[in-house]
Order: C-alpha cells, then sequence, then structure tokens
C-alpha cells in the first residue's frame, strides 16, 4: 500500500466571504455572534453585520477600492474581526501583519504588499506601535496612503465619513487574505489565499468538529494567524457559534475565565497554551464542564497533554489539525469519533476533498509506514507566494501538489503522524522561525562576521533560539548587546535567548556548518538534558 489518500468526496461550498456571512446574518439574525472580554464587547449577528457596514462605508471613504490590500496589525479585538469581514464585503485583500513584528519587518510587508491602509493601535503594554511604524517609514516612499489608529480620531473619522459603495463583483477566486510565513530564503513570504480555499477549509474543519450555533468557541490564538482568522472566527462566521476572544494577547487566567463565565462549548490552542491553562495555580477552581470539543493545532501535541484536556478539561471531542498557512490552512485533522489512541496519538486524517501523499526525496510516492515529505493537493493550496514566483514553483509542483516541507508519515489507515521537519523550522511555542531569517537580520549589525541561529529544547516552550557568532576583527560586542540590537527591530520570539561569541564554529570538510555540535556543547553547558528527554547518569 502507497502513502496516498484523497479524503472523502464532499460539495465544496462555491460562495464569497461575504455571501457565507450573510446567510449566516439572516439565519440566525439575534443569537450571540461575538463576545471580546477585554473590550466590553457583546454582539448578535444582526449588531455585527451592521458594524461590518459601517467599516466598509468607511473604507469605501477612505477611497480604497476593490483589489486593493489594506493591513491590520493588531493583536486581537473588536475592530481586527470588522475588518476581516468588511474588507471581503468590499473586495479588498486583507493583509494580516503579525503585532509582534517590529521595524525591519514591518517596513518589509509594507512594501512587499503594497497595502495601501494600515490599521492598529497607538500602543499597547508590549509595544510603541506609532514610533515603530515611523521608524518603519523612515527614509522610504511607500504607497501606503492612510494610517488608521483604532482608538485615536482617525479610525472614528473613518466612520463618520462613510460613503455609499457599489456592490463589487467578487469572483471566489479572487484572493482575500495574504498571511506571511517566514521564510527559508531569509524574508517572510506572502501567502496568497482566496475566498475559496479558505472558506472551504473552515467549512470542512466546523463539520468535522459538528460546529452549530449553539456552540461557543473560546479562542486564544492570535487573529493574525489561520488558527484564529481561518479556523476560529471564519468557522464562527460560517455556522452562527459565537465567537469568544478572552483577551488582546494569549492570558491563560483570561482564557480560563472565559470558559467558565461565557460557558464555552470548543476551546482552541497551540500545546504551550494548553498546558499554561493546565499548569495554572488556579486551575482547579474554574467549572469548565461546558466544554465539549476543541482543536490543538501548531505544533507536535504531547500525548499527556491531549489526555489531560480531554479528562481534567472535559474537551471529550477534543481534535488535532496538522496543516500550514499555504494550505488554508488544515489537510489533516481528527475525527471527534476516532478512539482515544488515535486522537492523540496521530495528526488524524485527510479532511474531505483534500489529497495527501507522502513522498521520498526523488519524488517516488512511499509505502504506507515509511516517513518521507507531506504533499497535498486540492482546493486548499494557495493560490501562490505574493510577488515571488520562484518560491511558488518550488513549493507547488506541475502537478499542483504542495510540497509542505515537513517529514510524515501515512499508517495503514490513512492516518497520519509528524516526525519532523524537512526544513530547519524552530518552533517556540506556537511561533514558527526560521533560523536563515534572524542570521540574515544579524548578518546587518556591524560588528558581526559570521552568524549560526539553531534551537535548543526548553521544558516550557518546546524550542527557543539561540545564537553563535563571531565578530569582526578588532570589533568588540557583548551577547546581551547584540540582544538588545535585536529588541524593537524584529519580533521578541525571535530574539535569541543565548548568544555566545566564539572564534570558530564546527565545520564539516566541506564547510558546512554543524549546526547540531554546537547545539550539543550548548545542552551540555546549560544542562538542558532534561528538556531535551537526554537521560543522565
Ligand atoms: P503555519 O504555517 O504557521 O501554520 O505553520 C505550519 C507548520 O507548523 C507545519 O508545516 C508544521 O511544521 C507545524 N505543525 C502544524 N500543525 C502541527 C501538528 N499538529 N503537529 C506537528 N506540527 C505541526
Amino acid at each position: 500500500m502507497l502513502s496516498y489518500v484523497k479524503g472523502p468526496d464532499a460539495p465544496l461550498l462555491e460562495i464569497t466571504v461575504d455571501e457565507g456571512f450573510r446567510r449566516t446574518v439572516a439565519a440566525h439574525p439575534d443569537r450571540p455572534a461575538v463576545v471580546v472580554r477585554h473590550q466590553n464587547a457583546r454582539l448578535s449577528w444582526r449588531e455585527l453585520d451592521a458594524e461590518v457596514e459601517r467599516v466598509t462605508r468607511g473604507l469605501a471613504g477612505l477611497g480604497i477600492e476593490t483589489g486593493d490590500r489594506a493591513g491590520v496589525w493588531s493583536t486581537n479585538n473588536l475592530e481586527w474581526l470588522l475588518l476581516q469581514l468588511a474588507a471581503a464585503r468590499l473586495g479588498l485583500v486583507l493583509v494580516n501583519v503579525n503585532p509582534a513584528y517590529r521595524s525591519y519587518e514591518l517596513r518589509y510587508v509594507l512594501e512587499k504588499s503594497g497595502m495601501k491602509a494600515l490599521f492598529l493601535r497607538e500602543q499597547d503594554a508590549r509595544a510603541d506601535y506609532r514610533r515603530i511604524l515611523e521608524e518603519a517609514r523612515a527614509g522610504v516612499s511607500l504607497p501606503l496612503r492612510h494610517v488608521v489608529y483604532f482608538e485615536h480620531s482617525s479610525w472614528r473619522e473613518m466612520l463618520a465619513k462613510g460613503a455609499g459603495y457599489a456592490a463589487p463583483s467578487i469572483d471566489r477566486h479572487d484572493v482575500v487574505n495574504i498571511q506571511y510565513t517566514s521564510g527559508t530564503t531569509g524574508s517572510p513570504k506572502g501567502v496568497l489565499l482566496t475566498h475559496r480555499n479558505l472558506i472551504n477549509n473552515a467549512h470542512l474543519v466546523a463539520q468535522r468538529l459538528r460546529i452549530t450555533p449553539q456552540d461557543k468557541v473560546s479562542m486564544p490564538v492570535p487573529l493574525y494567524h489561520c488558527f484564529g482568522c481561518v479556523m476560529s472566527s471564519l468557522v464562527c462566521f460560517l455556522t452562527g457559534a459565537a465567537l469568544i476572544l478572552p483577551a488582546a494577547t494569549f492570558d491563560p487566567l483570561a482564557t480560563l475565565q472565559a470558559v467558565a463565565e461565557e460557558r464555552a462549548t470548543a476551546l482552541y490552542g497551540v500545546p504551550t497554551m494548553f498546558i499554561a491553562q493546565l499548569q495554572h495555580p488556579d486551575f482547579g477552581n474554574f467549572d469548565l464542564t461546558s466544554l465539549r470539543t476543541g482543536i490543538m493545532a501548531g505544533a507536535p501535541c504531547p500525548i499527556e497533554v491531549m489526555r489531560r484536556v480531554i479528562s481534567d478539561m472535559h474537551c471529550r471531542e477534543m481534535a488535532i489539525a496538522y496543516g500550514q498557512t499555504e494550505s488554508s490552512p488544515v489537510i489533516t485533522f481528527s475525527r471527534i469519533e476516532d478512539d482515544l489512541e488515535l486522537r492523540v496519538g496521530t495528526v488524524g486524517c485527510a479532511l474531505p476533498m483534500t489529497e495527501v501523499k507522502i513522498v521520498s526525496q526523488t519524488g517516488e510516492t512511499v509505502p504506507a509506514g515509511e516517513s518521507g515529505e507531506l504533499c497535498t493537493r486540492g482546493y486548499l493550496v494557495m493560490k501562490g507566494y505574493d510577488g515571488d514566483p520562484d518560491a511558488t514553483a518550488q513549493a507547488i509542483d506541475g502537478e499542483r501538489w504542495l510540497h509542505t516541507g515537513d517529514l510524515a508519515v501515512m499508517y495503514e489507515n490513512g492516518y497520519f503522524g509528524i516526525r519532523g521537519r524537512s526544513k530547519e523550522m524552530i518552533i517556540r511555542g506556537g511561533e514558527n522561525i526560521y533560523p536563515r531569517e534572524i542570521e540574515e537580520f544579524l548578518y546587518k549589525h556591524p560588528a558581526i562576521s559570521d552568524v549560526a541561529v539553531f534551537s535548543l529544547p526548553d521544558e516550557k516552550l518546546g524550542e527557543i533560539v539561540c545564537a553563535w557568532v563571531r565578530l569582526r576583527p578588532g570589533m568588540t560586542a557583548t551577547g546581551e548587546q547584540i540582544r538588545e540590537y535585536c529588541r524593537g527591530r524584529i519580533a521578541h520570539f525571535k530574539v535569541p535567548r543565548y548568544v555566545r561569541l566564539v572564534d570558530a564554529f564546527p565545520m564539516t570538510v566541506t564547510g558546512k556548518l554543524q549546526k547540531f555540535r554546537m547545539r550539543e556543547r550548548e545542552i551540555e553547558e546549560r544542562r538542558l538534558e532534561k528538556a531535551a528527554g537526554i537521560k543522565t547518569a
């Protein structure tokens, strides 16, 4: 038996995001739609629709037109959701910008996407976004024409000056969203996703989880990521389930409170978020019995954690999802009726209308049980990388197979296991980090001659970032100064936890860096054997 499956046949939805949303509004106008706890906002579907219409008119009033790009650079809030829906209604392309991005990354995204408007908060406890934006814009000419701050008069003015708009003609194959993934080539890549991609992925996920208008989904993951804006918000917009945002950024206590007080039926998160809730000292004080289901995804889910989520958090129909931004995102998903062993031990089986195969390095489909690179094909494959035909051609082959870069195995029963990554990616908490991107950033430092970035094991985050640095002759800098240089310029999760200054790197005879040897030395000197799962005498 070869490692190839096609998920069951099912009718796909041939509608746009706005058509899907309008159906829900018409079917359940008075049911709860959105609860944003940190903003004290509670809207029914009818109320949400009215707000979306106000924002759509506001966007039209700014002169932003169908096909234009508009960015949102913010932690979770009501405005993010309104922009997601209003942009879709007006036929814009929403550009999701990671709120952890700092000036270097932001400038890249502003230039590359060509967005005409950017929506953001002025500042929060983490950052002064206005200052970072000013730094990113300094000395470059950008197509950005409107900067709108949520808590500021610019947002209110935009709404007050709203204008009528002609119903745009939107094709479901049009791009509706750009989501950035860190690239192996050093810069983030904009993944172009269409209405058809996202609507159907959300639809099939909702079906697998049996989401209904009676469900209430508590969602602490960031909206800029596909887990937030497809598997969570779009699933609710399509099904009529209520979406609960517990806080602006993940907070274990706020999440537990949201579940208990709102009587949530579903809880989503990356594994580290569930671990943080299970370990919280107040965990036992919350009544979580309303929970039925949930999704854990984004990184390997430890079996023990999955077991405790099912038993101690009452998520008896908990599922695991596997996928990536380029595949809208979900490729494989548990069936909630699967027994525990299958749900905790695999990443599930192919969603309907989804082909999956495992190939060897030479591109042949391998026998079941053998590991290789996981590839997928179908409605879910992205349109491509924004403005990057070479990278697109590397990711999607001539037969439209998307090569994920993940090492996986297909078992005889058609379920999949993820074995590792064929790329060097680091997963810190739920955040994916490409060492190459940080290396290229550090090469810009005037004192740095050579750098190698790699992962170290960490008991809390799974993996953390470590950098070895060789300075230019005659230059001085400390590890702490290099870390300081990173802060404010790149996202906090990419800033190396440890920077070691070295005179030379371990190399192979052919001059390839041996990162595994650097890692071994760090593990030994920092006594990380426990986190690395290495037994010591
Ligand atoms: P992203 O594009 O940010 O969604 O990241 C996708 C990557 O995260 C995949 O290519 C995998 O390497 C990893 N990933 C996602 N889901 C899982 C999972 N359930 N188990 C293991 N790794 C996962």
